[in-house]
């Protein structure tokens, strides 16, 4: 089969196209031939070396949506044929097939295109985590989405919203400002504009702060997160790309919790309720993943700068063309 490999960590060419050998399904896994690919900014975390140790070669990639092509004999849940997305695999989605457990695949509505399938899993599962399992959120509570014009701020706008919460949402560019209101957000605020956090919290909370605030650059933010969130508020940081100096006082005085959160680190039991509330969700039309840019299986590497550029919009997906 056709796939990406990386033989070598470092910079986004280091991914190649190669011709490697087809996954052998076994008792308890699921063949999937893959329709599209998430890109997710973890990916070039792992391709440049940054992100723990990993055995070489590899074929990146968590996330893909497509049709099952075999599953193995211990397999009750699914049968070729079946549409489905991936939350994980045994291997690589930067390929023409992916092998999964069956708890790592889950079923695709029909209302639901695969290339929006690929941009499912890391960011509609961890703006799910970070609101209902890490904040506790409930309907009414204000919502600071800093970061909101991503992949994982995008879902976390269309779920924030289905759910009742009151949404503000950052970007860097108008694109991105308007997709954040287009995806459900109250007010929106620019976050490259000097001031913008004083004139958000005056404006959407009336000066009274943000009861839940879901973090994207806490290395820039955290220190004025503290400034703009509410007594007994709750910050969870979903992404940090260094280290950060705050005054522990400001969370002190306000009660305010910060919360670390990985996907990865969600349970069996919060996993199953993800997935299953998202399955109700995208089946219902509430949640709609918008993936704006697609690129060629043979473009990866461009696809891995682009996600670490800023002037985010929505996911970015991989279409392989099988011919
Ligand atoms: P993405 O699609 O690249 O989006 C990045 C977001 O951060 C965009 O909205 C971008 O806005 C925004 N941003 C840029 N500068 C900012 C600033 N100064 N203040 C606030 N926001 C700013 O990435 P993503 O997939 O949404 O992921 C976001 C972060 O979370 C990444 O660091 C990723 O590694 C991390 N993450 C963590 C987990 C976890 O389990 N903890 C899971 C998924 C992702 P503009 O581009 O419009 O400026």
């Amino acid at each position: 089969m056709k796939a990406i490999c990386v033989r070598e960590t470092g910079a986004p060419d280091v991914m190649r196209l190669e011709e490697l050998d087809k996954p052998v399904v076994s008792v308890e896994s699921v063949l999937i031939k893959v329709s599209a690919a998430g890109v997710n900014p973890v990916d070039t975390y792992i391709r440049s070396g940054n992100y723990g140790s990993i055995s070489l070669p590899y074929t990146p990639g968590m996330d893909a949506a497509g049709v099952v092509e075999e599953v193995g004999s211990g397999v009750t849940q699914f049968k070729p044929g079946d549409r489905v997305y991936t939350a994980g695999g045994q291997t690589g989605s930067y390929a023409e097939y992916m092998l999964c457990q069956q708890t790592q695949v889950h079923c695709l509505p029909e209302n639901i295109t695969f290339r929006q399938g690929a941009g499912v899993h890391v960011p509609y599962a961890t703006a799910y985590h970070a609101l209902f399992h890490k904040a506790g959120a409930s309907p009414g509570e204000r919502v600071l989405i800093h970061g909101a014009s991503g992949g994982v701020g995008t879902a976390a706008t269309q779920i924030a919203k289905a759910f009742g919460l009151e949404v503000t949402g950052t970007a860097g560019t108008e694109k991105g400002l308007e997709l954040v209101q287009e995806q459900g957000a109250r007010y929106t605020y620019d976050h490259t504009e000097d001031g913008y956090l004083d004139k958000a919290v005056e404006e959407a909370t009336g000066g009274n702060g943000f009861d839940i605030i879901l973090e994207m650059l806490a290395n820039v933010n955290l220190d004025r997160d503290l400034d703009v969130v509410a007594k007994n508020g709750r910050i969870v940081v979903i992404g940090s790309r260094g280290p950060v100096e705050i005054d522990p006082r400001k969370a002190m005085g306000k009660n305010a919790a910060i919360i670390g959160m990985t996907i990865m680190n969600a349970s069996e039991k919060e996993t199953k309720s993800i997935h299953a509330a998202l399955g109700a969700g995208l089946t219902n039309g509430t949640l709609n993943p918008f993936t704006d840019r697609a690129f060629p299986l043979d473009a990866a590497a461009q696809a891995h700068e682009a996600i670490m550029e800023p002037g985010s919009f929505g996911q970015i997906v991989l279409i392989p063309d099988w011919g």
